[in-house]
């Protein structure tokens, strides 16, 4: 009889309708399911992050074995020992499998390719990664018609040919569509201050953990680090769904004006919270936009907060997507600023006074997430003003967030967090001073730290270290018009080299982790 053909299914590729399991029948493939033990040890994972992917896994073998497959879901040393061993029992014609998410998997399956060819083992066929909107070729040709491509541009563009949002124009040419609501985007409206009258935000929802959720964690290595899952983040394709029903049912109404606020007595506010299913395969972005799409189109939720979640899905997610294709594997040495501090010990555990990092940091303990601005404005804000090796915070948020991914983490932290590619993909650097966190979050009233004062022992390190960090690079940044009046504001304080004294003091501190 002849050998099953073999899917080979990766641990962020759990989907079954789409990809080489789209409209498979049962007794037409066997499933492979490598769990890597290399893979466990490379990294410091959260142990949330470690047991989202495990887990998922696991189930999703489940499901695939209920449903009537025959699995293979294997531990091995190595995705390539669990691959070499799946092969030598069951001597399958050919493997299957999706394209990686990440530039090494892409790497591994030509080697693995090349090692099968010689030796008259089976062929290893890619199929496209269907997991996104925009295929990377779709990302370069779109990309090699412009001189320079903002994501704003990308996500007008994609608007345009997904047609999310989009309205027929009354005054045009039949045919031609406008941004639904009048516009391309709300965020003048999206970007309020924390409300300051005590309002709950919705709780997200908690599954029970089971003897399955048991079994993983007792196996995880003892190198994860943080807080063990507490049935928040689903494991299950049934529990993305209800996660994204409750999302769009009771998070999105509110998720809009306040997206950038950030307050000590919520680590959630309203945010989805849905890229880790996204990023593992549980979720696809055409169904979570359609879901929110068909809510606002309803009238249940506003088109504020419909186009600013769109907006991160269909258009942020798949620019940095395609921006991580387009420009590896250089872009993941870039250092354009010279940065080599270590990753200061707050991140891995020491205590600091600082209360806005204390918050970032103990959500990420707690939960394995954060959400954008504390991820921007606050974990990169000081790496970039402290000058930290970018490759440090690209690996600490890959390990220790639910959703991380090197093609999530690269762009956003060697990009737009820590400007460490020079400008190519955002034209400013993000830095900011105690004033926007204060005005942004309700951290500062309580901090040991004056968000006003940047020198002096008691002064906001992120004050200090902003000045310090226009100052130390103003040949840089002289010239850019969309920074050069801070820079210029830096240059001009009369007390600059008191600020410089106190940033080194601050820097000493930091590394000291006695901050
Ligand atoms: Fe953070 Fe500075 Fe505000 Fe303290 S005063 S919470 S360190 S921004």
């Amino acid at each position: 009889m002849a050998s099953l053909d073999t899917i080979w299914i990766l641990g962020d590729q759990l989907n079954r309708d789409v990809g080489p399991l789209a409209g498979r029948a049962v007794g037409t493939c066997r499933v492979l399911l490598v769990e890597s033990a290399a893979k466990l040890s490379a990294k410091r994972w959260h142990r949330q992050r470690a047991h989202l992917v495990v887990t998922a896994m696991q189930r999703f073998a489940g499901e695939l074995v209920a449903e009537g497959f025959e699995v293979d879901i294997r531990l091995a040393p190595s995705l390539a020992a669990g691959l070499r061993a799946h092969i030598a029992e069951f001597a399958p014609g050919t493997v299957t499998v999706m394209e990686p998410a990440s530039w090494d998997g892409q790497l591994l399956l030509k080697r693995l390719a090349d090692e099968f060819l010689p030796t008259g083992g089976p062929t290893l066929e890619l199929v496209a990664n269907a997991q996104f909107l925009c295929h990377p070729a779709e990302f370069a040709a779109w990309a090699g018609t412009r001189k320079s491509f903002k994501m704003e541009d990308f996500y007008r563009w994609q608007r345009r040919r997904l047609g999310y949002l989009m309205d027929p124009d009354p005054g045009g040419p039949a045919g031609s569509m406008i941004p639904a609501g009048g516009a391309w985007n709300f965020d003048a409206d999206n970007r309020q201050a924390p409300p300051r009258d005590g309002r709950r935000w919705p709780e997200p929802l908690v599954d029970d953990l089971d003897a399955v959720d048991a079994a993983v964690l007792a196996r995880l290595p003892p190198t994860c680090w943080g807080a063990d899952p507490d049935g928040t983040w689903a494991t299950t394709r049934s529990g993305a769904l209800r996660r994204l029903r409750y999302a769009v049912d009771v998070v999105l109404p509110r998720f809009g004006p306040h997206e950038d606020a950030m307050l000590s007595t919520s680590w959630h506010l309203a945010h989805t919270m849905l890229s880790p299913y996204l990023n593992i395969g549980l979720l696809h972005p055409g169904e979570v936009c359609d879901a929110a799409e068909a809510a606002y189109r309803a009238g249940r939720v506003p088109i504020a907060s419909a186009e600013g979640f769109i907006r991160q899905v269909i258009g942020w997610r798949e620019y940095v997507w395609g921006a991580y294709w387009l420009w590896m594997p250089e872009y993941r040495d870039l250092n354009a600023l010279g940065a080599t501090r270590p990753l200061p010990p707050m991140f891995t555990g020491a205590p600091t006074q600082m209360r806005c990092m204390s918050h970032a940091l103990g959500d990420v303990h707690d939960h394995g997430w954060t959400h954008h601005i504390q991820r921007l404005m606050l974990l990169s804000n000081l790496c970039l003003t402290a000058g930290v090796e970018p490759s440090a915070l690209v690996d600490w948020m890959w390990a220790g967030f639910v959703d991380g991914a090197e093609w999530v983490m690269l762009p956003n932290v060697i990009g737009m967090g820590l400007h460490a590619d020079g400008g190519r993909m955002a034209t400013k650097p993000y830095a900011a001073g105690g004033a926007y966190i204060d005005r942004m979050s309700d951290y500062c009233a309580t901090c040991p730290y004056d968000r006003k004062q940047r020198t002096g022992p008691t002064a906001c390190p992120f004050t200090t270290l902003y000045w310090d960090f226009l100052a130390r690079h103003a040949d840089r940044f002289e010239r850019n018009p969309r920074i050069v009046q801070q820079v210029r504001a830096a240059q001009r304080l009369s007390d600059l080299d008191a600020v410089r004294d106190r940033a080194t003091e601050v820097l000493a501190h930091l590394d000291a982790g006695i901050l």
